[in-house]
């Protein structure tokens, strides 16, 4: 039964003439994985981070959400602001929910407007909006 050369090379360790290997290059191959391993993990280091963002409907990092409750807290009419809800629904659509409770003498409709121009427009960039308002006792 014939071998094959390969299996003869690993049972004897010194075959020099089959697979000749410079001793300053036997480093090129671990060094060159190593290298071509940090590339790879830097380029994609930002898209893992916006993915496991966009999975775990977290709030965008360019987003304050603080900001943004205050601002919809002082928009005329409305006495004030919960479940506000902002998350990332692909990398370029952004959707928010939140809860406006309003005066009893106030125009819903005009609040309505001046809350989804306020999150739709470049500041908040908010592609999807749902807005519900939620009348106060007199
Ligand atoms: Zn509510």
């Amino acid at each position: 039964m014939r071998q094959s050369p390969l299996y003869i090379c690993r049972r004897n360790r010194e075959c020099p003439s089959r697979h000749p290997v410079e001793p300053s290059a036997k480093y090129a191959d671990p060094l060159c994985t190593i290298l071509f391993s940090i590339i790879v993990i830097i380029t994609t280091v930002q898209l893992f981070r916006e993915s496991l963002a966009i999975l775990l409907n977290a709030v965008p990092l360019s987003l304050s959400l603080r900001t943004l409750h205050c601002e919809l807290a002082n928009l005329d009419g409305v006495r004030s602001v919960h479940h506000l809800n902002v998350w990332q629904h692909t990398t370029q659509q952004r959707v928010m929910m939140v809860h406006l409770v309003t005066d009893y003498r106030s125009d819903r409709n005009e609040i309505l407007q001046a809350a989804t121009k306020l999150v739709s427009g470049p500041r908040y960039n908010v592609w999807h909006s749902t807005i519900q308002l939620e009348q106060a006792s007199a």
